[in-house]
Order: structure tokens, then C-alpha cells, then sequence
């Protein structure tokens, strides 16, 4: 750091304090370390400070002093994204503005299936509350006891119940919005229809704080689903896995709300990282699926997965299964699912993807990269698994125990590049549902269409022509001149 970047540092700490108020500026290096390091601690970065306002008012108020200042704005919820979009990057004049402390519920209405809750609301929580009501709110994802649905929002985040409920995309109403001029756009609305004109809201989801800073949301709710029947499944394929898919779409009348497809490896990961948890299956199926049917009211939900695990298994689809007979059963299949992505985390530095193809071409896909990755890096391990219903899967690459860290990055670089060439064939997706942030940008702009890439400059230049809005994150657009 240059010695005039130094003294506009503290300069800059010195008016968003006195202008802010010292309850709002965190500017100690230990006070911002938690807010400037990605998830998984593989990146730590730097913040002129960390802002937490209380308020709409109190955001729209930072952000008109930021963009007076030249200073730019990374939003924060939970900070448990995978892509480096919610912490700072290397450019010095960057804030970080965290929406931890607006966590109210400002409205549940039961009578008609809606909420209106703060930015800052955890996941979990607001699951609860709601749950309380009766209600169900169907966003579910690992991360639920820390993410905030302003960042599921901003991710427009996936999880496991898409495959019947939609992302979160579907489960919105309505926003609200600080612009990057600081002006607040009130788009909170609980109306189910509502057609006048071009639906604004929708650009604001999956943007990963590029265009502005949410500071409420209007939600969808559904009738809380008291029963729920889990399954762990064993077969000899993929290829079954997803014949079991498509008929548990028919056969359970769209019932089923997760579809989560595991290797044989996912029991040695998820007991490496839980030593005592149960696996109630035989561990050498080829192919394992966690599957979860529910509803409310008069469908008999047990009954519809014995009658339907009978057929299946009968045709030969499914080789072993066994059924959740408790709330803890079911807890601790999913804790398996769980399980694996910490065992995965203990062995080190890998290669994370979140990549998706037509459902129809997912097996021959994982095939194809599977055998591009053992080719580009031999003694590599590939984990397959996800969401596979919604044609997701997670394709990790564990580099070779014994590499170095040096030699780690290059497999990790190795293999993506194999797995990436063969996900351009089949013409998929680089991100299905955890976007694109700092870290994806590069793979991301590289496969932008021309016509595409004018859309988003044009788009992002006329709502925040100063780039006060997490530049770097999902593209580098210069400022208008
Ligand atoms: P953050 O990480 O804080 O931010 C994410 C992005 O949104 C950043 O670009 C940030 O700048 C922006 N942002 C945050 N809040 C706001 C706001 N209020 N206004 C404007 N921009 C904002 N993702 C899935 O989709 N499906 C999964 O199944 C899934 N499973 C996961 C499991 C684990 C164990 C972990 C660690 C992560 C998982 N994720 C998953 C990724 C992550 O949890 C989601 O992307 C989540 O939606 C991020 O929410 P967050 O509050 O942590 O956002």
C-alpha cells in the first residue's frame, strides 16, 4: 500500500465515522477479518471498513456518502457464497456493507401466504418463525442456519426443494432496493398478479450486488407440509437414478420436493467428518439417491413412498433402500449428504463445480468429464453428486493426497479446464445456482455472446454509472465516460 493510499484510508475512516456514527464503522483489521475472508478461508482480502446499518434509511445514507467519497460497496449477508462475490477484491477503495443487523420479520400473513421480511433475516429463522405460523417457506440449502435471504436472493440460490417449489426466483413477491445513488426503490408488494410493464424486481435477483443493495423482501409461502417421508436408495447407475426420477414425477404426483444423488464415496467423506454417524445402507452400491416426498393435508405421504419404492424396486430401478422411521432417521440421512461436503473440506484444497446439463444428457456427461479429468490429472478423485433432478451436479476434484499445495492449484486449474471443455460441448451451464462472483468471472466472460455482453454493460451502466456496486464481481465494466 502506497503512502497516499494510507493517508486516504484513514481519511475515509475518519468521515464514515463522523458522518456514520461510530456504531455503524468497524475499521480495526481483527473487527473486519471475519466480513473480508471468503467461506471456505482460502481468500482474505482488505476493507477500507465494514459498515452495519440498522435501517433502510441508514443504507440509503451510507451509500450516498460512499459514492461521494469514491468509495465502492461490496453487500453482505451470511457471507457463505462460494464464488468471492460478498468480500472485498485487491482494489483499495472498497467497503464492505454487511445487512446482519436488519434481521426483523416485519410481516407473516398466513391468510395470504406471504412475508415481508429484512435483508438481514437468516435463513433458518425465518424458516422457524414462519413454520410457526403454519406456514412453510420452501427455500432450503446446507448453509440455511447462516446464510440471510438477502444473499439467497442476490444468488437467486438453488438448494434441494427446486425441483418442486422453483429457486428463489419463484418464492419472491416483491424488494426493496437502495439504488446506487442512494435513492430507494419500493417494490415490496405482496400481490400474486401483477402485471404492469416490465417486472423490475427480477433484475435485481441473481445480480449478486451489482446493481443495488436489498434491504427487504416480500416472500412466497406455502402450507406448511407435516408430512414428509425421506429415503436413501441404492442402484447400479446414474442412468437409473434418473430413470427413478422420472418416474417418481409421475408416480407421486409431483409430490416429491428433493432428488439428491451421492457416489459410494459420500459415506467414507461424511464419516471422516462425523466419526459416529449412521449409514444404515450397504456402502458398495454404485450409485446412491436421497429422496424426500411431502404435503399437507389428506395425501397419505407414507403410503405413496411404500407403494411407489414397491414398483421400483420390483422392476429393478432400485437395488436397496431403506425408509426414514423417524425425524432423527431422517435427520441423519441428511446428514450423510451433509457429511460428505466436510469430509471433502478436510482433505484439503480441491476443485469445487456447480455445473448443469439437460437432464437428459447428465449421465453421459458426468461419464465424459469424469474420464477428461483422470486423463488431465491422474490419481485425481473425481465426487460427483447434487441436485440431479434439476440436471446439477457438484463434479469435485480431490488432487492427489500426496501434492503439494504448488501442485494442488495446478491439478485444481487442470482439471476444471477438462471439465469445463466438456461442459461446453454439451453446452451447459458454468453455474447452475451458486453464480458467478470474483471467482467464476473469468470462465463466465469468456463464454459471453457479444449481444449478451452489451445487454449487461448497457444494463449496469445506466442503473450505476459510477461502479459503486461490487465492481469485479460477475463482469469488469469500466465506468461511463
Ligand atoms: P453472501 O455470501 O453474503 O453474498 C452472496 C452475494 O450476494 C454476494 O455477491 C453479495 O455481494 C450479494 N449480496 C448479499 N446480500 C445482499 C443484499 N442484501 N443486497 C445485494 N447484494 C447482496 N447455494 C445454492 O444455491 N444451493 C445450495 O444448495 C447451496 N448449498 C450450500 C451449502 C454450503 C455448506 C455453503 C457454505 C454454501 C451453499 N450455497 C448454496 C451457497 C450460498 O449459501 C448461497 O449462495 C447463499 O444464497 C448465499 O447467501 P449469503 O447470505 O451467505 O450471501
Amino acid at each position: 500500500m502506497t503512502q497516499d493510499t494510507t493517508a486516504s484510508m484513514a481519511e475515509w475512516r475518519v468521515t464514515l465515522r463522523s458522518t456514520l456514527g461510530d456504531d455503524i464503522v468497524l475499521s480495526e483489521t481483527h473487527e473486519m477479518l471475519p466480513y473480508c475472508r471468503d467461506w471456505h478461508g482460502d481468500v482474505t482480502s482488505n476493507a477500507v471498513a465494514v459498515l452495519r446499518p440498522r435501517s433502510t434509511e441508514q443504507v440509503a445514507q451510507a451509500v450516498k456518502l460512499c459514492r461521494e467519497l469514491g468509495l465502492s460497496i461490496v453487500p453482505q449477508g451470511g457471507n457463505t457464497g462460494l464464488v468471492l462475490g460478498a468480500t472485498p477484491d485487491a482494489d483499495a477503495n472498497q467497503v464492505v456493507l454487511s445487512l446482519e443487523r436488519m434481521n426483523k420479520i416485519r410481516q407473516i400473513d398466513a391468510d395470504d401466504f406471504s412475508a415481508v421480511v429484512e435483508a438481514g433475516c437468516i435463513l433458518s429463522e425465518l424458516k422457524d418463525a414462519i413454520a410457526e405460523k403454519g406456514m412453510f417457506f420452501p427455500l432450503a440449502l446446507g448453509a440455511q442456519g447462516t446464510c440471510r435471504i438477502g444473499g439467497n436472493v442476490s444468488t437467486n440460490a438453488g438448494g434441494i426443494n427446486v425441483l418442486r417449489y422453483g429457486m428463489t426466483r419463484e418464492l419472491i413477491f416483491g424488494l426493496e432496493v437502495v439504488l446506487p445513488d442512494g435513492s430507494i426503490f419500493d417494490g415490496l408488494s405482496t400481490l400474486r398478479k401483477d402485471n404492469r410493464g416490465i417486472d423490475l424486481k427480477q433484475l435485481f435477483i441473481g445480480a449478486e450486488g451489482t446493481l443495488g443493495i436489498i434491504t427487504a423482501v416480500s416472500v412466497k409461502l406455502t402450507p406448511y407440509p407435516d408430512q414428509v417421508a425421506t429415503a436413501l436408495l441404492g442402484l447400479a447407475s446414474l442412468d437409473d437414478a434418473i430413470k427413478l426420477f422420472r418416474r417418481a414425477r409421475r408416480d407421486c404426483c409431483d409430490l416429491m420436493s428433493a432428488f439428491e444423488f451421492m457416489p459410494p464415496l459420500a459415506f467414507t467423506l461424511a464419516k471422516e467428518a462425523m466419526p459416529d454417524l449412521p449409514i444404515p445402507i450397504a456402502a458398495d452400491y454404485p450409485a446412491y439417491v436421497l429422496m424426500e416426498i411431502s404435503g399437507s393435508g389428506l395425501v397419505d405421504i407414507d403410503d405413496l413412498m411404500g407403494r411407489f419404492l414397491e414398483a421400483v424396486m420390483e422392476e429393478g430401478i432400485v437395488l436397496d433402500g431403506t425408509i426414514a422411521a423417524s425425524q432423527t432417521q431422517a435427520r441423519n440421512l441428511w446428514l450423510i449428504r451433509e457429511g460428505m461436503n466436510e469430509g471433502q473440506a478436510k482433505r484439503g484444497m480441491h476443485l469445487r463445480t456447480d455445473v448443469s446439463v439437460k437432464l437428459s444428457q447428465l449421465a453421459n456427461f458426468v461419464a465424459d468429464a469424469e474420464k477428461a479429468v483422470c486423463e488431465a490429472v491422474p490419481g485425481a478423485v473425481c465426487v460427483s453428486y447434487g441436485h440431479v433432478g434439476d440436471g446439477n451436479v457438484h463434479l469435485n476434484v480431490l488432487p492427489v493426497a500426496e501434492a503439494t499445495p504448488e501442485q494442488r492449484v495446478e491439478q485444481i486449474y487442470k482439471a476444471k479446464g477438462a471439465i469445463n471443455a466438456v461442459l461446453d460441448r454439451y453446452q451447459g451451464s458454468i453455474s447452475a445456482e451458486h453464480g458467478i462472483g470474483r471467482l467464476k468471472r473469468a470462465d463466465f466472460e469468456t463464454r459471453l455472446s457479444p449481444v449478451r455482453r452489451t445487454l449487461l454493460t448497457a444494463l449496469k451502466q445506466a442503473i450505476d454509472p459510477n461502479m459503486v456496486m461490487n465492481p469485479g464481481c460477475q463482469l469488469k465494466i469500466a465506468p461511463n465516460s
